[in-house]
């Protein structure tokens, strides 16, 4: 039986923290850390994502908009946006919800936020920031799978680690994030040969593939640390699921994380705490 860390109740922690800390910043700088959320159209994931951003910045206590442009919306709109929340002294964070219509140029996009500003942690700056080992905003859900591995007592350095799954904004940072504690990582993805061969390597085995429960019993190696970044939904159930086969998967693996209640609560208390870390680096700029 798997020990299964709960992101749920870490997250909740995580949010009490800074909760607590905020009033005190609020008065000692004159208002409290702002979040800026813009979601253009009207896919039903991306809704909720957002709703659940701004229902967090206001649980923790800060100024929380969330701005809504129609579907047709076109990029210039969108950048003329940014750039007014990126001169904007009282905006902290800026995030654009992801993906965006395919009329606009997501990586323009992107880099349009001011990188003081990025949140999420994807602008090209901080993305070399990462890898180059410098001061960076860690994009928010490898940063939460770490923090989840460290409140499970798990030592990462030393041990051998597996990433399904090479995008930008999860594989890639969470194998150098890490690589940078120490682990030995391999990436794999949908051209890797033999991927059980690959997988079954791993201490510590982290799924960010997006292929509802595709990682079988017969992927994991006994006693290894099975993290589940994928969110699926269950055509049969209708409700949320992992990369993992949770049921094969759990008797046999050390730690666990569950879907939902895993990883995806934990990006969004780490998009709290770097809304947070944004905004005290403005304010010791001043
Ligand atoms: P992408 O679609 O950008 O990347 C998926 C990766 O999986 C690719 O690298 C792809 O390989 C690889 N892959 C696809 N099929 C296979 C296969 N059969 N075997 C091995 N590798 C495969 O997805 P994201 O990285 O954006 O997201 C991954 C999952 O994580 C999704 O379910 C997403 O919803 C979820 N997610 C969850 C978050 C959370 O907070 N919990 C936050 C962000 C994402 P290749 O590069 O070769 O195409």
């Amino acid at each position: 039986m798997a020990k299964v860390i709960s992101g749920k109740d870490l997250a909740k922690k995580i949010k009490e923290d800074i909760a607590a800390k905020v009033p005190e910043l609020t008065a000692k700088y004159g208002r409290a850390p702002h979040l800026a959320v813009i979601l253009v159209g009207e896919d039903p994931a991306s809704q909720s994502y957002v709703k659940s951003k701004g229902k967090d910045a206001e649980q923790v206590g800060y100024r929380s908009t969330t701005i809504r442009l129609p579907e047709d919306t076109p990029e210039s709109k969108l950048l003329e946006i940014i750039d007014e929340l990126n001169k904007d002294e009282q905006t902290d964070g800026i995030l654009v919800q992801l993906p965006v219509p395919a009329h606009i140029d997501e990586d323009r996009i992107i880099e349009a936020i001011a990188k003081e500003k990025d949140v999420d942690g994807f602008h090209p700056a901080n993305v070399a920031a990462l890898w180059q080992k410098r001061d960076c905003v860690y994009p928010c859900t490898p940063k939460g799978v770490i923090r989840m591995l460290d409140e499970a007592g798990v030592e990462i350095a030393g041990k051998r680690a597996v990433v399904i799954g090479r995008s930008n904004i999860v594989g890639l940072p969470m194998a150098k994030m890490l690589l940078d504690r120490n682990a030995t990582v391999t990436i794999a993805h949908s051209r890797t040969a033999n991927l059980a061969e690959v997988t079954r390597e791993a201490d510590i085995l982290v799924a960010a593939v997006g292929r509802l429960r595709m990682v079988k019993a017969d992927l994991v190696k006994p006693g290894a640390v099975v993290i589940d970044v994928g969110v699926n939904r269950d055509p049969e159930t209708g409700k949320l699921a992992g990369d993992v086969d949770y049921q094969e998967v759990e008797p046999i693996a050390s730690v666990i994380t569950p879907v939902p209640g895993g990883v995806g609560p934990m990006t969004r208390a780490c998009l709290m705490e770097n809304t947070l870390e944004c905004y005290l680096n403005s304010q010791d700029k001043k």
